[in-house]
């Protein structure tokens, strides 16, 4: 039976795709977000400045953001028919592995059709069209520029029965809810929320990485980057830096320099280029050296991997739960986020089908896999890196040579890199690296050099 309204916290990507989801178990689905959110989607990138905005709530917009096909997919399953329409809207689009350049810990991986589509676009871009999606559906309300301040809770204080908002110099209001939905991204509240209803709050996992993400977009010739619609260098033991380009829609590229512990791109023009042309492969600076810039560089600090183990409590309130980046936030350069809070809003979808009282502790332990794999992808990829606070034990040092060995392979093998691609984009688990098809031509490689050993 459907129940009549749950109420969503935080108007971005988790809140979202969770949104979609919940107007197919509830009467009624309102969003509540502190930024005003415009709902249109001309299609034309051109047509309306607002869908290219970057949003307050959502400084990350600024900066290159990649979708993986785990994400694509859920895109498909909740809007079908999405890629075409953002296709024939111009945007890039191409093979996530054929058309995407990937340099990982020195190595350039081989590039080969792997079937899988990849879509090359500005995060604003992308979440308007999501945004447009959802607001269009019925039962679907929007409290754009509304602070929230806390949830309402039954006199047993065990269940949440709605959600303090608030409007930008209004009076604060409560909106009774059946189900309300922490989609507030880093900074969500509820560990506090927890505490003060008495509730234990979740324990914390934290890697430290310090890394910065230095952006700025460009008018760049497509020809320059040769068929490819993205190229990547993640930071290897050599080099604690990487930068991205990547082609978007309305014919502009973003171009995201990037550093861990410190190592930070400058913001000044000369500092930028200079960092640039330190990457241990070429092609980034040399696409900056080309293009025209179209705005000055953007900073955004980026401290550490977080991790809320809501999946380890015991109690919790009947009528609430946290999703997205305010449960997990994996350090961006793996490209994770936004995938998994899809993910996790299928996975919300299937327990609601089961009918019942909605039991949020049920949902953090089935969405715990979920989490696992690309926590452990991006936290045991940084742990690897010098000077990165990661588990030094012998399993672990074994696994990174393992894991040194196959990229090396994937630079020269199509079954390697295809099969590393695949678990990057959360289609296949870390295990199949190990399989005996792929375990064999990892162990009998012989050398391929790092591109800094050439
Ligand atoms: C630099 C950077 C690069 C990234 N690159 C990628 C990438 O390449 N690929 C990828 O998949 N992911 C990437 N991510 C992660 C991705 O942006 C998030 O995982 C994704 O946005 C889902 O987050 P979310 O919706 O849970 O939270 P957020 O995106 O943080 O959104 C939270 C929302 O809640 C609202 N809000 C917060 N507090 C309140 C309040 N008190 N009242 C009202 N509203 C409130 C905010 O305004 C915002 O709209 C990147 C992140 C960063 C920082």
């Amino acid at each position: 039976m459907r129940q009549r309204h749950a109420v969503v916290l935080g108007g971005s990507m988790a809140g979202l795709l969770t949104a979609r989801v919940l107007t197919g178990h509830f009467e009624r689905v309102t969003i509540v977000e502190r930024d005003e959110l415009a709902g249109g989607w001309a299609g034309d990138p051109g047509a309306d400045p607002r869908e290219r905005e970057v949003r307050r709530g959502v400084p990350q917009g600024r900066h290159a953001h990649g979708l993986l096909a785990a994400g694509l997919h859920v895109i498909e399953e909740l809007f079908p028919g999405a890629a075409e329409e953002l296709v024939a809207a111009g945007v890039p689009a191409g093979d996530v592995l054929g058309n995407v350049r990937f340099c990982v810990n020195g190595y350039r991986l081989k590039q080969v059709p792997s079937g899988m589509a990849a879509l090359s676009f500005s995060r604003p871009y992308l979440e308007a069209y999501v945004r447009a999606k959802v607001f269009a559906l019925p039962g679907v309300t929007v409290r754009g520029g509304h602070d929230i301040v806390g949830v309402v809770v039954d006199a047993a204080r065990a269940r949440v029965t709605g959600a303090r908002v608030q409007a930008r110099d209004g009076a604060p209001e409560t909106l009774a809810a059946d189900l309300v939905v922490d989609a507030t991204g880093r900074g969500s509240r509820a560990p506090r929320w927890l505490a003060e209803l008495g509730f234990a709050p979740p324990q914390e996992e934290r890697l430290h990485v310090d890394l910065a993400y230095v952006s700025r977009h460009y008018e760049v010739d497509p020809a320059l980057l040769e068929g490819d619609i993205a190229m990547i260098i993640g930071p290897s033991a050599a080099a604690p830096r990487g930068g991205a380009v990547m082609l978007q829609e309305g014919g502009r590229a973003v171009v995201t320099l990037f550093g861990i512990l410190g190592d930070h791109a400058p913001l000044d023009d000369a500092g930028y280029r200079a960092y640039a042309k330190r990457l241990p492969l070429p092609y980034v600076s040399d696409i900056i050296e080309a293009s025209t810039p179209l705005d000055d560089a953007v900073k955004l600090r980026y401290p550490a991997s977080t991790r809320l183990r809501y999946d380890r409590l015991r109690r919790f309130p009947k009528g609430f739960v946290v999703v997205g980046d305010a449960m997990c936030s994996f350090n961006p350069m793996y490209g994770q986020g936004m995938s998994v809070a899809g993910v996790e809003a299928l996975r919300l979808g299937d327990l609601l089908c089961e009918g019942g009282d909605f039991d949020a502790l049920r949902f953090f332990r089935a969405v715990r896999p979920v989490i696992d794999i690309p926590w452990q992808i991006a936290t045991g990829g940084d742990a690897a890196l010098p000077g990165v606070d990661g588990p030094r034990d012998a399993r672990t040092r074994m696994v990174n040579r393992y894991l040194n060995r196959l990229y090396a392979t994937a630079a020269r093998d199509e079954v390697v890199s295809l099969a590393f691609n695949r678990v990057t984009n959360l289609l296949d688990p870390p295990a199949a690296l190990l399989r005996p098809a792929i375990a064999m031509r990892v162990l009998v490689r012989r050398g391929t050099k790092t591109v800094h050993e050439l």
